[in-house]
């Protein structure tokens, strides 16, 4: 029996999709991005899937993600692009993590942790050409590189890589992207003249995969469109299959008279003699108490709404006359096969990104894998 509540997902579909990016990136190599927990997904196992499909490098924000990989015993190339301070960079050096260095304050701190290790830092340069949020800006780039290439020269770090991130590039017409990849050839230009000579450089995330051929470089970054997702929530990508199914048992079923207030703050008043269903996952598993009276969900083979507010725990679905029984479950989303709703279907519907739907099932839901 599955449990009450949980978060399948279908691992073929995430190698499946990183083959299919791969095949989009026409001899790029694929990095999976696996941070926050692989989107919601479960970071190890979506890494390892990324791997089987094709992607020869991982991704994460922190260096505590990376190291998780590490420890899970997965021995890829492993890029980690955030760096607070205080993070484990000796740690990093010698799991022989990729520190993506995004600012200047980082350069010396990475310099310093190499030189206490006796290791060779292997480090990625971030520019920033036109987000304005990571990476090292065209004021500060010749100084970083020229840093860098000073830590070459000692011998204390390598720079492997050169990088950037896009701003709109979920807005194919948006110009910023043309002049983001200009600024990226500048850089790279910049870190050339300077002796650097990195690996690999990247700049393309999903959305720039799919629609900017000229934004490959070496290898490619996709994220959200490894789970299945489309970056541009109106642009349809054959073959991309959504990984992740968010389904619950039903808790009960009971008669309710017409004009029954349902659920805190009677929010919903039935109109009608009815059915009212319990499904248990509340905010405090992550389905959004936003979603009150909007979210979307599959109960006996039919796409409802959820009916008055979302609670910490639980939600009630007005389900009419259609029948029940014990261990019949509510979809919330999944690939959309069998008419349940999509992850993009509760991002419409709540004003946001299918990035953050799968990202923010919470802890208590368990993951299963298929
Ligand atoms: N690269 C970087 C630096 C990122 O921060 C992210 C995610 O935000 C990605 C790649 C993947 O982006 P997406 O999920 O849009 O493909």
């Amino acid at each position: 029996m599955p449990p009450f509540a949980e978060a399948r997902v279908d691992l073929d579909a995430i190698s499946g999709n990183i083959a299919l990016l791969a095949e989009r990136a026409e001899g790029a190599l694929v990095m999976g991005v696996v941070k926050a927990d692989g989107y919601g997904h479960g970071m190890v196992p979506a890494a390892r899937a990324a791997l089987a499909g094709g992607a020869t490098w991982l991704g994460t924000a922190f260096i505590a993600e990376a190291l998780r990989l590490r420890a899970a015993g997965i021995d890829a190339p492993v890029l980690a692009w955030l760096v607070p301070p205080g993070e484990p960079l000796t740690e990093a050096i010698e799991a022989g993590i990729d520190i993506g260095v995004g600012s200047s304050w980082v350069v010396d701190e990475v310099v310093d942790a190499a030189r206490r290790s006796g290791r060779v830092a292997r480090v990625q340069l971030k520019a920033d050409t036109g987000l304005n949020r990571g990476g090292i800006g065209p004021a500060d780039w010749p100084d970083a590189v020229a840093a860098l290439a000073r830590a070459e020269a000692e011998g204390v770090a390598t720079v492997t890589g050169v990088f950037s991130h896009f701003a709109c590039a979920d807005e194919p017409e948006h110009p910023a992207t043309t002049a983001q990849l200009e600024a990226f050839h500048e850089a790279l230009a910049v870190a050339d003249k300077a002796g650097l000579r990195p690996e690999i450089r990247h700049i393309a995330n999903s959305a720039a995969v799919l629609t900017r051929p000229d934004a490959r470089f070496d290898l490619v970054r996709p994220g959200i469109a490894s789970y299945g997702l489309s970056p541009i929530p109106d642009l349809a990508v054959p073959g991309l299959r959504p990984a992740m199914t968010l389904s619950a048992a039903l808790v009960g079923r009971k008669r309710a008279v017409a004009g029954s207030g349902v659920s805190y703050g009677y929010r919903y008043v039935t109109d009608r003699e009815t059915n009212l269903v319990l499904v248990p996952l509340g905010y405090g598993d992550g389905v959004p108490r936003a979603a009150t009276n909007r979210g979307p969900v599959l109960v006996a083979g039919r796409r409802r709404t959820i009916a008055g507010t979302v609670c910490m725990d639980q939600f009630v679905v007005d389900i009419g006359e259609d029948t029940v029984r014990p261990g019949d479950r509510a979809i919330l989303f999944g690939p959309g096969d069998d008419g349940e709703p999509t992850a993009q279907d509760w991002a419409d519907v709540l004003d946001t990104i299918s990035y953050e739907i799968v990202t923010r099932i919470g802890r208590r839901v368990p993951r299963t894998y298929t």
